[in-house]
């Protein structure tokens, strides 16, 4: 079903079209859906019930070899690396408007996977996605060389090439649109890909690699191997002939790439990691009102499960009571949790048991460094079955607690005030991280020094999650080093040749 129609299905519907979907649990390596080669399984569980929804194949070391080969043959091949552009973006654009014709099973998928409310998938995910594919396939005739200037008996071009193999290993907060991020500009380049969902989301990955052969695409350029991180996506980081690892995951993780990349053949990796995002909210923000939703929005949409949430909020002491005291009205007014299959619902459970875990530690250890518990702290009444937890705020936070400095990846804010702007933007620099940042004034002066000054890949100035594929995605420090989206990223899955000749 498409966008349009599953937007309009009510709670019954959707769960009625839930009960009834089939998943896809192997790998997908040449074009066919296979078992794994030892046949071993791990569950998928739906985190709002505890439900196990699928036995999903788990792969190992032999499954990403054949995955690899396959790849690389294709690769080799010429089937889509030498297509013609014109004919390679119109089976982008196909896959694009497949992934929007089938905005149901994608959505309902990802919602009962990793739990996200499922109108969040229909409004955003599916169609960013979609959107993604059809952006990368726009710039395939636009990958340009260049004829230098030379000596007169000498001639150079510099031809830009695919890299060859590429390894998109993903997480599982965004399962669709993260795996559309890293595999849509190595297939846009020319590349043959070898993508690992996240092993608490792994289905959709599935789906993608089916619809890409309907919208026309060649056997082997598109595989998915299921499986654990420390199995399938260490194997494929380790392989010796995969060319390029595109990570999105924690920062942990994300260093491991580097050290397999060393210990193997020296791939290139792009990661893009964790976050911790300074909101900053001075005394002259130009609509008060505004700037609180967009910051309730910025740590508690998707559950708080974002490398870009929102997380420390800080906010000028002149207006930080007020702010306080309408934050939490606005939150409760825009995230109830509740079942992810109601189209009213705002905030579902977290991914799962062991995350709700993890973020309830971490109130216990704001509550234990002083910082003051403005509202929630708890799994929300009647919904313990799930993995939930109920949107939270701390206020009295310090930059060095331990709840300002590590990410949560939860529906956790911290509320920080401050006394003078520099002290502000001190603040926010004064962290691991630096993925995005916010900045809430009226003096276009400050707005600019802040946009300056403050170490992050994005900032945003009065505004929050504003972008579109034109915006470079990407940190700096610790978030991790490459960019999504953008045109800028299609270069990082192409390599430049220079070809040299005399002419005598
Ligand atoms: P994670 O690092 O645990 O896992 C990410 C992926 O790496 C998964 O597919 C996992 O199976 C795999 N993996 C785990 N261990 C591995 C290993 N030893 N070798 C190879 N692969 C391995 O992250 P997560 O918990 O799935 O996702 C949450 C993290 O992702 C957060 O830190 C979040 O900030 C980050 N994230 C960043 C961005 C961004 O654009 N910067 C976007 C989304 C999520």
């Amino acid at each position: 079903m498409n966008l349009e129609d599953a937007r309009k299905l009510d709670k019954k519907s959707f769960h009625k079209y839930a009960s009834k979907l089939k998943f896809e649990t192997r790998h997908f390596i040449d074009g066919k859906f296979v078992d794994g080669k030892k046949g071993k399984k791990f569950e998928s569980i739906n985190p709002a019930t505890g439900e196990v929804i699928a036995e999903v194949a788990r792969g190992d070391a032999g499954d990403v070899d054949l995955a690899v080969k396959a790849a690389r043959k294709a690769f080799k091949s010429g089937v889509w690396s030498r297509m013609a552009p014109r004919d390679r973006m119109a089976i982008m654009y196909r896959f694009a408007d497949l992934i929007r014709e089938n905005a149901l099973q994608f959505a309902l998928i990802d919602t009962l996977d990793m739990g996200k409310p499922v109108m969040d998938m229909l409004n955003s995910d599916v169609p960013g996605s979609a959107l993604t594919f059809q952006f990368f396939g726009e710039t395939i005739d636009k990958i340009e060389g260049v004829v230098t200037n030379t000596a007169a008996t000498e001639f150079q071009y510099i031809l830009r090439q695919p890299l060859g193999v590429v390894g998109c290993i993903v997480p599982w907060n965004y399962p669709l649109m993260m795996a559309s991020w890293k595999v849509a500009p190595a297939l846009a380049a020319g590349n043959s890909v070898v993508l690992k969902p996240a092993e608490q989301s792994p289905l959709s990955a599935n789906l993608m690699a089916k619809l890409f052969m309907e919208a026309g695409g060649p056997a082997g350029v598109f595989n998915v191997v299921q499986g654990l991180g420390e199995e399938v996506g260490k194997a494929l980081a380790l392989h010796m002939d995969v060319d390029k690892i595109s990570f999105t995951g924690s920062t942990e993780i994300g260093k491991l790439m580097m050290v397999y990349s060393g210990q193997s053949n020296m791939k290139r990796v792009t990661t893009e990691t964790g976050g911790k995002t300074p909101q900053i909210i001075t005394a002259d923000v130009p609509d008060m009102d505004m700037a609180i939703q967009y910051a309730v929005n910025g740590i508690f949409g998707n559950q708080g499960e974002v490398c870009n949430a929102g997380s420390r909020i800080l906010v000028d002491a002149k207006i930080h009571d007020e702010f306080v005291h309408k934050f939490q009205e606005k939150a409760k007014a825009s995230f109830l949790p509740g079942d992810p299959l109601d189209p009213s619902t705002t905030m579902g459970p977290l991914v799962d048991k062991g995350q709700q875990k993890r973020v309830l530690g971490y109130i216990d250890i704001g509550k234990k460094e002083g910082a003051k518990l403005e509202f929630g702290g708890a799994v929300p009444k009647g919904l313990e079955k799930g993995a939930y937890v109920a949107p939270t705020l701390f206020s009295g936070v310090k930059n060095k607690m331990r709840i300002a400095q590590e990410e949560i990846f939860g529906p956790v804010g911290a509320v920080l005030p401050f006394k003078k702007v520099e002290e502000a933007i001190e603040i926010a620099n004064d962290s691991i991280y630096g993925l995005a940042a916010s900045i809430w004034t009226s003096d276009v002066n400050l707005a600019h020094k802040a946009a300056r000054d403050i170490e992050a890949g994005v900032v945003w100035v009065n505004c929050f999650d504003h972008g579109d594929m034109t915006q470079p995605w990407g940190g700096f420090k610790q978030s991790g080093m490459g960019r999504d989206k953008c045109l800028e990223t299609l270069l990082t899955v192409t390599q430049t040749k220079s070809v040299w000749m005399h002419l005598g």
